[in-house]
């Protein structure tokens, strides 16, 4: 049976210092999104068991369980791979071209994005996610890892706005997180996955009237 995995990262811990600290990258990885990993693979496992068991008595509680572990596996990846020591700046290409239509302008996106991950009640991320109903680009508050998100929109840029994310190093002044961590956003690696996400398709028709 296929199992997730823990990816590496592709820089030190310390290396997104001083906007992210090393101790807060060590545990995040090692220990947080390990978590879900770990949580996605049993989740998979007890639904395999039941299906040999035909015994689906915890299928609500699995399933759940599934959801929440495999979409923080997820967004967890996309994370680390959305931050870079080299980050920082405005995208380029048609990443900010699309960004200027859909947001009027970088710095509304910017506005939009960080009020989005800094205003989660509990737990969640504000995430920037690629619409190909409307074709348009989106943001989205994401609550724990897999509520109040878009069924069919890729993910292109996360930011994670869980306690974990920030606290051992902002203490109550999380909003100097959500101002610091622009420093390190990878945009070469979001506007990849904006040209790959041009490839989704619901195969759904009139579904959406585009503006001329
Ligand atoms: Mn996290």
């Amino acid at each position: 049976m296929t199992k997730y995995v823990l990816p590496d990262l592709t820089y030190d811990y310390g290396a997104l210092e001083p906007h992210i600290s090393g101790k807060i990258m060590q545990l995040h990885h090692d220990k947080h999104h390990k978590g879900y990993v770990d949580g996605a693979n049993a989740a998979a496992e007890g639904l395999a068991e039941a299906r040999t068991k035909n015994d689906f008595s915890r299928i609500v509680a699995l399933e759940e369980a599934l959801a929440f572990n495999l979409s923080g596996h997820v967004l967890h990846s996309l994370f680390w791979k959305n931050l870079s020591p080299s980050g920082g700046g405005t995208p380029s290409g048609k990443l900010a071209t699309q960004i200027d239509r859909d947001f009027g302008g970088f710095n509304n996106f910017k506005a939009q994005l960080t009020k989005a991950a800094a205003t989660c009640m509990g737990s969640g991320w504000g995430a920037l996610m690629w619409d190909s109903l409307s074709a348009r680009l989106m943001t989205v508050q994401i609550h724990d890892h897999q509520s109040h998100t878009v069924q069919g929109a890729v993910p292109l840029l996360v930011i994670d706005a869980w306690e974990h994310a920030w606290y051992l190093q902002y203490l109550n002044e999380k909003l100097k997180f959500f101002d610091a961590i622009w420093n390190v956003l990878n945009w070469k690696d979001v506007g990849q996955r904006f040209e790959h996400a041009q490839n989704s398709n619901l195969v759904l028709e009139q579904v959406a009237e585009r503006a001329a």
